[in-house]
């Protein structure tokens, strides 16, 4: 089907500015994630998928399956002073991404660029562990930039280092000019850990500097997802899946005219496949029920991908990498037809925090005290339920939970319950729909909920038991979805 199409290395460059509209540059960002990349026969698939891209492709690329959290373990197993345990591990990936570039490359590839460049990752590795390890045992002190916590930023960022080297290679190998581009030079973030925010004009800035003339020569960028660094160059991570949101600001950068996420499902469903079997593709989404499936824990999208491409209406698709003939599920503006109850998720490790205020302090502003705590911790809240004297909300993060809890403690008595799962619904029209909350409250049973929330028309969240929350998912999905509860 795609047989006539010239490959980017053979296609006239037409001119880019950065003036240009969006849409006329016919660029398209191709993202693949882990499993897209796990192994080399679908390394050579997601090349092949590259080259028969009919626009100007632009590639994002996670870690291979599995190993990011490999890596994220390797600091732990130092300071414990594990060193055989850490040791081993770092062989094992090394040689498993030898193997791999050697699957992709002719024969005899250990003296390939390349080849070089894998093992000087891994040595890199090494050495920073090594460090930390004796610096945790107090023989060696660690340099300011040593700090331990950015070490885990930079090992970490590491399974994405590797795996531009593997796709580009692939693309080469098929005869595409892919290039690797450090996501360091493009894409700007705050020195925060684990979850960097990037600074948007910058980032913007940059993506359009290096990528437009490397697009005008015909050239393929590559780029690490998840990563990004801080104007003194420290290397930040996005957050965990974050290659998505990697996608989605280079996509809007550059005025992409689809950011494509391939994936090891045929799109977004209307429920978690692992969980309900019976769950469909969805063939199209709106914006705003993307960013509420995407934050209440359908793991297919990231939520800030999610929210960054409605922010900027850049179309995104979801595809899967090993069914590619399947269209996807197509996310833009906001659809107009199709089911009112799209789709359920849920998410687990949710903890709700009840705060009801002691008499002295039921006057006026107790919202207000108790939102500022939290606003000042940075702490995102999901879920909020009010009665005149108490306030229930639900937290997923629980580092800052001890400090917040304190202050709250001051003028308020807190309860705190923990295992819980949001499970929610997402759909259009849904304010004052009849039957949805029937239909819920019927597939519970009597199952206790703790809280129950609806802000907008898009999206409906309640509270369970984390051990139930599976068993909720698939009676919600039959009752409303497979069973077509509301229309
Ligand atoms: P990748 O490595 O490609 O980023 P992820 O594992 O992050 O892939 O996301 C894909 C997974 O998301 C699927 O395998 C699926 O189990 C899960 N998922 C959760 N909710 C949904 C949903 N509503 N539709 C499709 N997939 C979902
Ligand atoms: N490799 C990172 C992770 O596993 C980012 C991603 O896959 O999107 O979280
Ligand atoms: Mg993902």
């Amino acid at each position: 089907m795609y047989g006539r199409i010239p490959r980017p290395s053979q296609r006239k460059a037409a001119t880019l500015t950065h003036t240009d509209r969006p849409h006329t540059a016919n660029v398209e960002i191709h993202k693949f994630g882990g499993t897209s990349v796990g192994d080399a026969a679908r390394i050579r698939h997601a090349a092949e998928l590259v080259a028969r891209s009919p626009g100007r492709p632009v590639v994002v690329v996670s870690a291979v399956a599995g190993v990011t959290d490999r890596l994220e373990r390797l600091p732990d197993l130092a300071r414990q002073g594990e060193t055989g345990a850490w040791r081993e591990e770092v062989r094992k990936l090394a040689a498993f991404h030898r193997e791999l570039l050697g699957g992709l490359l002719p024969a005899d590839a250990s003296g390939r660029p390349e080849a070089r460049r894998v093992a000087g990752i891994l040595s890199g590795i090494r050495d920073r562990l090594a460090l930390l390890e004796e610096a945790d045992e107090g023989s060696r002190s660690l340099a300011p930039d040593d700090d331990p916590a950015w070490v885990d930023q930079e090992i970490q960022a590491a399974g994405e280092d590797l795996s531009v080297i593997l796709l580009a290679a692939a693309l080469r190998a098929q005869g595409v000019p892919g290039r690797e581009t450090d996501a360091r030079t493009l894409i700007r973030t705050e020195a925060r850990r684990g979850t960097a925010v990037p600074r948007d004009e910058e980032t913007v800035r940059l993506v359009r500097d290096r990528l437009l003339p490397m697009l005008e020569r015909g050239e393929v960028p590559v780029i690490q997802g998840f990563i990004g660094a801080t104007q003194d160059g420290r290397t930040t991570t996005l957050g965990r899946g974050g290659s998505d949101f990697t996608a989605a600001i280079v996509g809007a950068a550059l005025g992409a005219k689809e950011v494509t996420i391939w994936t090891d499902v045929a799109g977004i469903h209307s429920a978690d496949p692992r969980v309900v079997p019976a769950a469909r593709v969805l063939p199209e989404l709106g914006f705003e029920e993307a960013v509420e499936l995407a934050w209440f824990g359908a793991r297919v999208i990231h939520p800030a991908a999610a929210k960054h491409a409605a922010a900027r209406e850049v179309a995104l698709r979801i595809r899967s990498s090993l069914d590619p003939e399947a269209e996807g599920t197509l996310i833009r503006s906001d659809r107009r037809e199709g089911p009112a109850v799209a789709a359920v998720a849920h998410r687990a490790g949710v903890t709700l925090i009840t705060v009801r205020s002691r008499p002295l302090f039921m006057a006026h502003g107790f919202l207000a005290r108790v939102f500022h705590i939290l606003a000042r911790h940075a702490v995102p809240v999901d879920l909020v339920a009010t009665s005149h004297t108490s306030t229930a909300f639900t937290l997923d993060r629980r580092e800052e939970l001890t400090a917040v809890r304190e202050e709250l403690e001051q003028f308020a008595e807190v309860t705190v319950r923990e295992r819980l799962a949001t499970v929610t619904v997402v759909g259009r029209g849904l304010l004052g729909r009849p039957g949805i909350t029937g239909a819920i409250f019927r597939t519970l049973g009597d199952r206790p909920v703790n809280l129950i929330s609806q802000a907008s028309d898009v999206s409906l969240s309640f509270l369970v038991d984390e051990e139930g929350a599976a068993k909720v998912v698939e009676g919600v999905h039959r009752e409303l979805i497979e069973g077509g509860g509301t229309e």
